[in-house]
């Protein structure tokens, strides 16, 4: 073997932190040429494991430091990363990639959520701390493959953990782009290369090896059913960011512009690939017709039954041994409504938000979480009838549920039946996660599991000190 000085670098360096330095002492070590990218699960993650226990000895501005690298390179490069995500999945909107990098740079929290309780008695005080768990497996979707994972490194470093992560493989080419990136500007300003790593060629048995390793101390996967199913199995905490299938309710007392505007601003953003966007509507048989008349104001074209059912026939595609089942046509999944209507056999202005049209219950758009920017509408004959069908197609993943409402009674009668992680009320589903509400932001919304929208806590573990009868200074 060659010894090249990369190579004698990263010794002195693995050396180093294995005999300790005193926090806040300047950072030796050096970038390794992997930058976080690696073919194998076992080497990503005995990376990852050195580069954490280093970590964890540093102070908390070490993980200011790092997360800020993350934000800048998020806000500077979004642009060019938006694109590149954009080319290689060719699902959403390239507007919406960009802004999904700044919004992750500025409104995912830090550091500054970490705190301690304390109780403090004649006995003495207690302190709870928040601790790392240590490396954090996470699976990141091809829906927003790099916010994702940005999002994850800035929680996940704020509370002092590493990752290895198993991107989707047809969002694995920009995952790995800012893994590199992250981790050049990580070693640059800190000394520790490799606190977040990736493989550079995801399969699933790639991501079975990283659910199994023993040295991988949790688990935090964002995607569909099957993901989650998978990493429930492994007998690790896991943190599942599952899929959803929102609904909105619409009764006789919303304001029904606002209703309009808020389903159009939720279901179009990325071509309606958000978990938590508005995927199917329940409005009342009263005000249904001037929903659907003020849908149209807002760049929305209405399909008539003919156009429908040519959508219906191109959205959704037979599956199972009999086909007899329907799934979702992942070739529509994230087009843009023109493509869709091109496809059906019709067409759109190509400025078009988003396609709706009346359907009934049975509809497959109603069913499924369709991820297209078209959204079925369904008469229902009161607001019970509309919150029925709501829990019904919300299919108890409490995930997310919208209502159009200026009556509390009903707005609190469907919070407490629907029992989801995210309840929005007069607004579109993405002021759930803040923008156009309050609150701050994930891109992985724990739901199966209840961490609800995850945030540097959600991946630490609990510690009491305890100081008997000291400390209490009053
Ligand atoms: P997906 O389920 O196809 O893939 C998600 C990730 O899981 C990918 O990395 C994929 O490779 C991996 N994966 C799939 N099956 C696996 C298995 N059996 N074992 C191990 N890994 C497996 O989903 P997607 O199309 O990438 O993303 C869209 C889905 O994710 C939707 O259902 C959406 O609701 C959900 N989602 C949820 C959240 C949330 O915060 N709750 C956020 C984004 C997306």
């Amino acid at each position: 073997m060659q010894v090249t000085e990369d190579i004698v670098r990263n010794v002195v360096s693995q050396v180093l932190s294995r005999m300790g330095k005193p926090a806040g002492t300047k950072p030796t070590a050096i970038p390794t040429t992997s930058s976080g990218v690696f073919a194998e699960v076992d080497a990503a993650v005995a990376a990852a494991v050195v580069a954490q226990r280093e970590f964890e000895k540093r102070p908390l501005d070490d993980r200011r430091k790092a997360i800020d690298c993350v934000r800048k390179i998020c806000k500077e490069r979004a642009d060019e990363l938006g694109r590149d995500e954009f080319e290689e999945t060719r699902i959403g909107r390239l507007a919406h990639k960009i802004e999904k990098l700044h919004i992750a740079a500025d409104r995912i929290p830090g550091v500054e959520f970490l705190r301690t309780e304390a109780v403090s008695g004649e006995k003495g005080i207690a302190l709870t701390e928040y601790a790392p768990f240590g490396v954090v497996g996470i699976v990141t979707p091809v829906t927003h493959s790099l916010p994702t994972l940005a999002g994850n490194a800035i929680s996940l470093l704020a509370s002092g953990n590493s990752f290895v992560c198993n991107p989707h493989p047809s969002g694995a080419r920009i995952a790995c782009k800012g893994v590199r990136l992250f981790n050049e500007a990580i070693a640059r300003a800190i000394g520790i290369n490799n606190l977040l790593t990736i493989i550079e060629k995801p399969t699933l048995e790639s991501a079975q090896a990283i659910f199994d390793h023993r040295d991988v101390r949790m688990l935090c996967v964002t995607g569909g059913p099957a993901v989650g199913r998978a990493a429930l199995r492994s007998p690790k905490r896991a943190v599942v960011a599952g899929p959803g299938n929102p609904p909105v309710v619409v009764d006789e007392t919303a304001d029904l512009d606002n209703a309009a505007r808020s389903i159009i601003a939720g279901a179009a953003y990325d071509n309606n690939l958000l978990c938590i966007g508005e995927k199917e509507v329940f409005a009342v048989a009263a005000i249904f017709d001037d929903l659907l008349v003020a849908m149209a104001r807002y760049k929305a074209v209405r399909l008539d039954a003919k156009q429908l059912e040519a959508l219906t026939r191109v959205a959704f595609v037979p599956a199972g041994d009999d086909k007899s089942k329907l799934v979702v046509n992942k070739d529509l999944v994230g087009a843009d409504p023109a493509v869709m209507a091109e496809k059906a056999g019709f067409r759109v202005p190509a400025d078009t938000e988003l396609l709706f049209a009346e359907t009934d219950e049975r509809s497959p758009f109603v069913d499924h979480e369709q991820m297209m920017p078209f959204v079925p509408f369904v008469r229902c004959t009161d607001v019970d009838h509309a919150i029925a069908l709501a829990k019904k197609y919300e299919h108890g993943f409490k995930h997310t549920a919208i209502i159009h409402s200026r009556n509390i009674e009903t707005i609190t009668r469907m919070g407490r039946e629907m029992d989801t992680t995210l309840f929005v009320q007069n607004g579109p589903s993405t002021a759930g996660l803040g923008s156009g509400g309050e609150g701050y932001l994930s891109f992985s919304i724990a739901t199966p599991t209840g961490e609800g929208v995850t945030t540097p806590l959600t991946f630490t573990r609990q510690r009491r000190s305890t100081t008997v009868n000291a400390m209490r200074v009053l």
